[in-house]
């Protein structure tokens, strides 16, 4: 190595991450591939997420193909052809936008929907290319303690200590909490249910490359399908004020989730008979944090901007993150709380604008006019003109985590 070479190598800060969810891991990736050592620490001992299904708009698969696991994931996922609104009661069907060659030709990358569990896998197993025990899991993170521009992280049993800590730990995040103080959700008086099913259990018609949004008043659901087909993925959010528990693993039962889509059309029914174990999560909000960073520590995905899902880019949002941080701790390597600043204020406007954008597709997807049918094709019509669909996703989709300027 040369003098320069080895200066430059000294200045990078050893980066610690808590949590190795999806931000987590794409943050250590970007990290390793621009040159900066990394560990991840994980809770769970083993990277496997409950069966669920992600939407991966071009503003996150440009980053994944930035970081070279674009084709290996695309090999696993299917890619969504298009987007579509369908109405509760009698399945009417109206075009959201179109994906597939459409999303390459406009935005260069493509939207695909992607089973959890595949993409941890491809991320996780990319990191361990780049630094084989970079992952440590089954190891829970309980705090931190900064001094003298040095993080140390402290776990259940032992500790590390590096230049930076990003807390990627997620909604309930030990990191935010140190940082800030608890946080305040407010329960928004809704309930999503989860669940993924095989795809040869639904009538033909439904196996199809699209991602699908029902919707109706006080309620609606969103399938897509998954793991090169064979899955579909559902998630149903009705107006339900009895369910406040924000979990991944929180079980409901088939009975109840039918009860829940009384009057809604068949091919909605035909999904909830093939679900085999219905999960439920409850949908609170949170206002935006005004601040991310103290010192050398910063936060990102869901930790610092948990949203409503009602956009499909909180796993987005994560990944963008991942990205955005590496570059700039590589661009302000040396000075690494300049680094984290220079992140936080790349990103905070950005995430806080998607986190109130999907707070207003409650309403939308909800609405009381949805009940009728005449009434309901005019609301569409005007809540779903090309130009409104585009204002709500274009900014979104057209995002580069390569280029923004940091
Ligand atoms: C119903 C539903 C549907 C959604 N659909 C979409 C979608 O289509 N598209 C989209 O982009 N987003 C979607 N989202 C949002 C998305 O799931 C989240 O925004 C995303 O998972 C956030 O990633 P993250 O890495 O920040 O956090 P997480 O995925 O929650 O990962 C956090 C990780 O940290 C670990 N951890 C937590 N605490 C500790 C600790 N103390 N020590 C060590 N490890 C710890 C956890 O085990 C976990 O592995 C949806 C969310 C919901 C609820």
């Amino acid at each position: 190595m040369t003098i320069t070479a080895q200066r430059q190598a000294d200045a990078r800060p050893h980066v610690l991450i808590a949590g190795g969810g999806i931000g987590g891991l794409t943050a250590a990736l970007a990290l390793l591939r621009m040159g900066i050592d990394v560990d991840v620490y994980e809770q769970a001992a083993e990277l496997r997420e409950v069966g669920a299904g992600v939407q991966l708009s071009a503003n996150g698969t440009r980053a994944l193909y930035a970081l070279g696991v674009g084709e290996s994931l695309k090999a696993l996922s299917c890619e969504a052809m298009g987007k579509e609104i369908r109405l509760w009661s009698t399945g009417q069907t109206w075009k959201l936008f179109d994906l597939g060659a459409a999303s390459n030709e406009r935005y260069g990358f493509p939207y695909f929907t992607v089973y959890r569990p595949d993409l941890l896998e491809v991320l996780a197993s990319a990191v361990r290319r780049e630094k084989p025990d970079a992952l440590h899991l089954a190891t829970k993170c309980t705090g931190f303690t900064q001094a003298d521009d040095r993080v140390t992280l402290h776990f259940d049993r032992g500790a590390a200590t590096g230049d930076a800590l990003i807390g990627a730990d997620g909604v309930h995040s030990r990191i935010r909490e140190q940082l800030f103080g608890a946080d305040q959700p407010e329960f928004t008086g809704l309930m999503a249910w989860r669940g993924t099913l095989p795809m040869n259990r639904l009538p033909a018609h439904m196996a199809r490359l699209v991602g699908t949004n029902w919707i109706g008043p006080g309620g609606h659901v969103v399938h897509y399908p998954l793991h090169r087909g064979e899955l579909m993925n559902f998630v149903g959010v009705v107006e339900r004020a009895d369910w406040r528990i924000e979990s991944w693993s929180a079980r409901g039962t088939t009975a109840e989730l039918t009860r829940d889509y009384l009057g809604w059309h068949d091919d909605v029914h035909a999904m909830i008979r093939s679900i085999p174990a219905p999960f439920k999560w409850a949908l609170m909000s949170r206002l935006p944090l005004e601040r991310w960073t103290v010192g050398c520590v910063t936060l990102l995905g869901d930790a610092c901007h948990p949203t409503l899902p009602f956009l499909a880019q909180g796993a987005v949002m994560a990944i963008e993150d991942g990205y955005v941080v590496a570059r700039a701790l590589k661009e302000y390597g040396a000075d690494v709380r300049l680094a984290l600043e220079r992140y936080e204020s790349a990103r905070r406007d950005r995430t806080a604008r998607m986190v109130r954008g999907s707070a207003d597709n409650t309403q939308r997807f909800h609405n009381r006019r949805l009940a009728e049918q005449a009434e309901a094709e005019r609301y569409i019509a005007q809540e779903w003109a090309e130009e409104r669909v585009s204002d709500r996703y274009e900014w979104l989709f057209r995002y580069d985590v390569t280029t923004v300027a940091i």
